[in-house]
Order: C-alpha cells, then structure tokens, then sequence
C-alpha cells in the first residue's frame, strides 16, 4: 500500500543540529496504576495480562524494577526477588486515554508529533529554529506539562539530530532523564554502552557484528556503510550506518496499516472450554472489523494460528475471492480451514486443552472508497449496514449501545489489547480520537473492576475475580518497529 500521509522526512544527508525530541514514558503502565490508585504509589508493583501463576509482568514499577523485576519475568521468579510485589491487571482504556493526553501535550507545541508506541513519541523540530531557541527548557516545560496533569507519570527525554539517536538518549537516563546527544558528545555517550543496549540489537544482531570485529557501538558507528553492509546484508547496514552518523531513517509515521492483529492468551482454565474458545475467536475477528470500519478497510487475507502449550502451532492463511470486512465471515473463512483440516481427525482436535494463544492477522487491504461491487449480490446493503451500526455506536459513545446477534452471547469477553497497532487508531485529527472506542472500558458498566492483591505466596484466585484475559502487547506482525518497548 502506498504511503499517502504527509510524513516523509527520512534524509541521507546528516543534519548536525539536535532538533529532534524523543519522548518515553517511564514504566508506563505501572505508572498510570499508580498515578490513579494512589496507594500503589512508591510501592512495587507488577502489571500483569491476566492474573495466574504463570503470569508474566509486562510492566514494574520503578520499585519493583530495583528489586531486578524486568519486563517479562513470569511471576514466581518476580517473587524470588520482590516477595512483598503487588500486582494487578491491566487496563487498556485509561493507558490509552493518557496516551492521547500527552500526544496532546506534545502537538501543543509542535505539528510534528508521530507517535511511536503507547509510550513513546518523536517531535521533530526542525521547522521550528525560530520558534524555539532552546529545545531543553522546551523538555522541561514538556515534563511539566505532563506533571500538571499526571503528577505521578515520569518521562525520559532524548534530544538528538536524528531520531534513533534521540531515542538512545532515552535509554541512557531512566526515570525522568533528559539528555541531548550532540555531534561533539556521541561518542562520549556510545563509549558507555554495549551493543544491546541500542535499540534494535539484539543477540542475532550483536553476534553478526562480532564476527566482523564491531564489538561495541562505539565502533559500530566509526565502521563504514560499505562495511555495515555487509555484516547486515544490503541496505539494512546502510541505515544503521545513517543512524549513528546523525543521517535520518526512522522519521516516518505509517499511518496506513499494512497487516492488523488481534491476539489472545488464555488461561488453562479458558482453553478448557471449547464455548470460549470460539467465543474468543469472534472477539479476535470483531475487534479487526472494529478496525477495518474506522480505517475504512477490506482485506483480502486473513491468518489464523493456534498455539499450544508445548510449543507447537497451528496456522491457517486464507486468499479470499472478494475483500471481507465483516467479522462473520472473517469467522467463517477461518471455520472452514479448521474444518476442512479437523475431517478424518478427531473433531476439536484444534481447539483442544492445551491451546495457549489464538491469534487473528488479516492484510492485504482494499480502500473502501475503491471497492467494487458485483451486481448480483447484496454485500452493498451489508456493508452500509455495518457503517451505520458502527456510526449509532460513535453517536452514543458506547460500543455496546448497538450490537450483532453474534456479540451478545458474551459481550464482554475481550479485554482488548494494547497493541501498537491501535496507536495508529488513537491519531487526534481536530481534536477528535479517529478510533473513541479504543477509550473505552470494556468492563461491564457499573461492575467496577475489582483488584486482586496478593503478596507472597499467591492464593487461589477468588471464583468472583475478573475473568483472565490477555492480549499481546507486542507490535504488528512484520512491523519494522519493533524494537519499541512498552516499557
Ligand atoms: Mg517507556
């Protein structure tokens, strides 16, 4: 799909002036806990998907973390070194909704804002020499802005010519950093770090660099394109070449959706219960109709994949003869694969015990304004149809307000996801979120969220707790951003 928006500011030549801002929020979704439950302040805290024994914490507190709490440990080994952890389950609406109050902080002083992840921004300056003279008293109004209205929410700011350097200097003072990398300093800063701790290397990449003596991202930076190149093979090298030497590849903000997921981890107790298995799966698919209905999208193929508990995976990929947008026959296409694949097996064999996760992608999109209809059939009437449902839903601001026959047998069984994909959705245009639903809670109204404390060792969760639902935080499949952290 071709790039329409009007951020395109990636340039081969390197520009030697720090004017590009990179903001990341600190230990975000625990501080957002933290900032609305004020007795989980100063205190550490785990953020989980869903709360069980194998919970993994996709956040800790700034407490927790200096216990050696990092992203990812499952919660027995967070026990071992932070017995007294409190933990709790996250909650996507309010991370999204201060999401777009500092996107808002940010714009509020600059047109360029492209947001990177839920907790992470880029600014670009450089159209405003004459605005600002001096973009770190700009940080600290920034930090204090923010502050005004989350006095709890702690940010780390970079400055930098480029922004893969700016976010380096996010990485380089946690919590509430600032630090301004300058051609006259970088190699000072580079000097200190190893190579993971660049964004975007990891173990396969740092062993690529060792095996051709780059052992540190001091030298990584003084080695030529050509020499990058190759240890990378192709323009790959190229670009990490351009990022230490102040040239610029990451300023792009993909507004348009090249894949979109939806994924789910169920609890051993879900995956025993077929009924919720399939109803997860029309969660997965309605949640990706949401989406194409506000992008105004069609897609011609869906994945479907099944994971399980010892490692294995099922997936199917379906080509579909005309672009589909509704989430039933999303749910039918993947029906068939699963039936056409279960014949001459044991039925259920796919939705079986041991399921771990299902995950929903679907890609290869179509414009709405360029669909083409045939003349006999009525897809016409149903796709107007879904946008008016959808339309009375934004009208009374309530997703529920209006539902399909196939949504009310359990329509809340999707605690949504906190994906970087639904940043895309959250995008301010005239003061209005492109995708409100996204802010919404998806509790039951009036049943407020209960929160289950444990400490030490963890007893059986009460039969009245919330139900353990757990979406991926991760980025898009095949998204080039990955290297960005929720953290
Ligand atoms: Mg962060």
């Amino acid at each position: 799909m071709k790039h329409t928006g009007d951020y395109f500011r990636n340039s081969t030549v390197a520009r030697l002036e720090p004017l590009v801002m990179y903001i990341d929020m600190n230990s975000y979704f625990a501080s957002c806990e933290q900032q609305r439950h004020p007795e989980l302040r100063g205190k550490p805290l785990g953020v989980l998907t869903y709360d069980g024994p194998n919970a993994a914490v996709i956040a800790a507190s700034v407490e927790a973390k200096r216990m050696g709490v990092k992203t990812g440990m499952r919660l027995g080994d967070c026990r071992v070194l932070c017995p007294d952890m409190i933990t709790i389950t996250t909650h996507p609406a309010w991370y999204r909704q201060i999401h777009v109050d500092i996107m808002n902080i940010l714009r509020s002083y600059c047109d360029d804002v492209i947001p990177k992840s839920i907790d992470e921004a880029v600014c670009n300056f450089h159209s405003y020499t004459l605005v600002y003279k001096d973009l770190t008293s700009l940080a600290y109004q920034i930090k204090a802005d923010i502050a005004a209205k989350y006095d709890y929410l702690k940010c780390s700011i970079g400055i930098a010519p480029n922004s893969f350097l700016a976010k380096v200097g996010t990485e380089l003072q946690k919590p509430d950093g600032l630090v301004i990398i300058t051609p006259d300093n970088i190699d000072e800063h580079l000097a200190k770090m190893k190579l993971q701790d660049l964004p975007g290397i990891a173990s396969a990449n740092e062993q690529r660099l060792r095996k051709s003596g780059i052992n540190s991202p001091l030298e990584m930076r003084h080695s030529s394109a050509a020499v990058l190149r190759k240890v990378f093979g192709g323009v790959v090298g190229e670009y990490w070449h351009r990022r230490l030497n102040f040239g610029e590849v990451d300023m792009y903000n993909r507004a348009e959706n090249r894949t979109m997921s939806a994924t789910r981890t169920l609890s051993r107790r879900q995956s025993q219960d077929r009924q919720q298995l399939e109803s997860m799966l029309i969660a997965l698919c309605t949640r990706l109709e949401q989406r194409m209905v506000k992008g105004g999208l069609f897609c011609k193929e869906v994945t479907f994949a099944i994971r399980y508990r010892d490692g294995t995976k099922w997936e199917a990929a379906v080509k579909m003869p005309d672009p589909v947008q509704d989430a039933n026959e999303l749910r039918g296409y993947i029906q068939e694969r699963i039936a056409h694949f279960e014949s001459g097996r044991s039925p259920g064999c796919l939705f079986n015990p041991g399921t771990t996760n299902l995950t929903v992608v679907v890609q290869s999109f179509v414009k709405d304004s360029v669909m083409q209809y045939s003349l006999f059939d009525n897809r016409l009437k149903k796709d107007v149809l879904r946008k008016v449902v959808y339309e009375i839903k934004d009208m009374y601001d309530q997703k529920n307000i209006v539902r399909r026959g196939n949504e009310l047998f359990s329509p809340f069984v999707m605690k949504d996801a906190i994906g970087f994909g639904s940043v895309k959705d959250m995008i301010v245009k005239d003061g209005q979120v492109k995708n409100k639903h996204l802010l919404e809670d998806d509790e039951a109204p009036g049943e407020p969220r209960k929160i289950v404390i444990r400490r030490r060792e963890p007893p059986p969760l009460p039969k009245d707790a919330d139900e353990v639902y757990y979406e991926y935080a991760g980025p898009d499949y095949n998204d080039v951003d990955n290297y960005h952290t929720s953290d």
